[in-house]
């Protein structure tokens, strides 16, 4: 029988946990080397002063992340629906302010011919969405055209009226807290097909923002972490790594150094190309990880005694146009006390408003929850942020985005290792790729090839 090798995961993020879990169940010597105080890395958990559980970075799970559901369920978790149904969702949409059911594929009250635009946008969308290689995007129908330009350009060229191009442009910040002047259309595209659809994307019931984690998802990263012991080591930035056909030494800025046969690297691209290699990494590798950002956003919450916007008849939900913060939801706990909204500031506003004192920033916060469920809103229990762009060990959320001509030029080098150094991660996966599920995905996958190599 051959010995299992021994390998170092970095990152204790969804993917490092979930990569490290499978190896030592296949008799694989483990460290995980993890930069932070805490484990969970996007996924993290905080208080209110009351001590209500709040999710500062990713939260919810929906249909189709059938790893998540299962994972919830093996670790004794649990999941509620998001609140979604005591009310209807605001969409204020160029200076108009309406109501409208949400569910999935609802659509805002426009005139007819915006309508008619937007059907004939999300359909086109859609059906060019659906051709996309998962696997090999830069090898779908067409993918040169679609890489060689952004999903701006695709925009203006689809959509005739302003609010079906205000719809997809929300619709673009909020899933890729980037503008849709800063990705490919071929990226925009293999993302919405990876999760599904983009209309799933967007949708809380039957969609990606169905169900939250009682108690915070970041229960599942500790839970994860719990059972695999000492073999996780918090505080250790690794700084360099060596690798030959020997084996592989991983140095933290500690001064710790553990070698093994293998090293998987849970980085997302952009950290991942920061560390220091040697020998240098071939430059297609070098090369894919200069071009794949980041995106940009501040999740802020404000809690209240309770969540009066029901009484209103909202369900706390808004689409806006106007930012800073352009989508809400209402995140309060099982019980529904405290009431807690929820926004983003995403994309160019997220950039803009990051260098603003937090003083303004939770003023306009505010005042953007006012515009959309009424002026209670200016006066929360509490307030709290997290700025994921100053975050050292993320730099940007939820996930990185490919800008025109990557895929096409670089998408090979994603997942193919280097000798003995793989890659996993979020970004890394062709299913629910920049999610929870895409990230746990990936590191199993990624445990299988470091076993199949051995
Ligand atoms: C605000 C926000 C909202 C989101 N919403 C959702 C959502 O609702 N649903 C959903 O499915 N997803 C959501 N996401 C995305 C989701 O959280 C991520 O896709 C997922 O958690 C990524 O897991 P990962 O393990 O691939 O990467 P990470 O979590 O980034 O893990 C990488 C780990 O590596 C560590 N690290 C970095 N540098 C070093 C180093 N030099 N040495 C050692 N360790 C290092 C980091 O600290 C981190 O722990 C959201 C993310 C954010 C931030």
């Amino acid at each position: 029988m051959t010995a299992q090798p021994s390998v170092v995961v970095i990152g204790a993020g969804l993917a490092g946990l979930a990569c490290a879990t499978r190896l030592l169940a296949s008799g694989a010597e483990v460290t995980v080397l993890e930069a932070r105080n805490r484990v969970g890395g996007r996924v993290e958990g905080g208080h209110l002063a009351d001590g209500t559980p709040i999710e500062l970075g990713g939260q919810w799970l929906g249909p189709g992340q059938n790893r998540m559901y299962e994972l919830v369920a093996d670790l004794g978790l649990e999941t509620f629906r998001t609140w979604n149904d005591k009310g209807r969702m605001v969409i204020d949409l160029r200076g108009r302010r309406t109501t409208m059911r949400s569910h999935k594929g609802a659509v805002p009250r426009l005139s007819p011919f915006a309508l008619a635009d937007l059907g004939q946008g999300l359909a086109r969308f859609t059906a060019l969405s659906s051709r996309v290689d998962l696997r090999r995007p830069w090898e779908s129908p067409d993918a040169h055209d679609l890489d060689g330009q952004t999903f701006e350009t695709w925009i203006r060229r689809t959509l005739r009226t302003p609010s079906g191009r205000a719809y997809f442009r929300i619709a673009c910040e909020a899933v890729f807290s980037a503008d849709s002047t800063d990705l490919s259309l071929l990226h925009a595209l293999f993302y919405s097909h990876s999760g599904t659809d983009l209309e799933t994307l967007l949708a809380t019931d039957a969609g990606a923002q169905q169900d939250r984690v009682v108690g915070g998802s970041i229960r599942i990263a500790e839970a994860m972490a719990a059972a695999l012991g000492d073999r996780v080591r918090l505080g250790e930035p690794v700084r360099r790594i060596e690798h030959d056909t020997a084996g592989v030494r991983v140095e933290t800025r500690t001064g710790t150094v553990v070698t093994a046969d293998r090293v998987v690297v849970t980085l997302p691209p952009t950290l991942a190309g920061r560390l220091e290699y040697a020998p240098a990494l071939p430059s297609w590798r070098d090369q894919l990880t200069q071009r794949v950002p980041a995106g940009s956003v501040i999740k802020c919450y404000a809690a209240y005694d309770h969540p009066f916007w029901r009484d209103a008849g909202l369900n706390g939900q808004a689409a806006s146009d106007r930012g800073p913060v352009k989508v809400t939801f209402d995140n309060s706990p099982p019980s529904g006390t405290p009431g807690i909204l929820m926004g983003f500031i995403e994309a160019d506003d997220g950039r803009e408003w990051a260098r603003r004192p937090e003083q303004e920033r939770r003023e306009a916060v505010l005042a953007c929850f006012a515009r959309y469920v009424g002026p209670q809103a200016l006066t929360p229990v509490q307030y709290v942020e997290r700025d994921w762009m100053a975050q050292e060990f993320s730099r940007g959320c939820y996930g990185a985005h490919f800008a025109p001509g990557v895929w096409t030029a670089y998408g090979h080098a994603l997942r193919t290792p280097v000798g003995r150094i793989h890659w996993a991660g979020a970004e890394c996966s062709p299913v629910w790729n920049g999610y929870m599920e895409g990230a746990v995905r990936s590191g199993e996958t990624t445990a299988a090839e470091v076993l199949a190599a051995g």
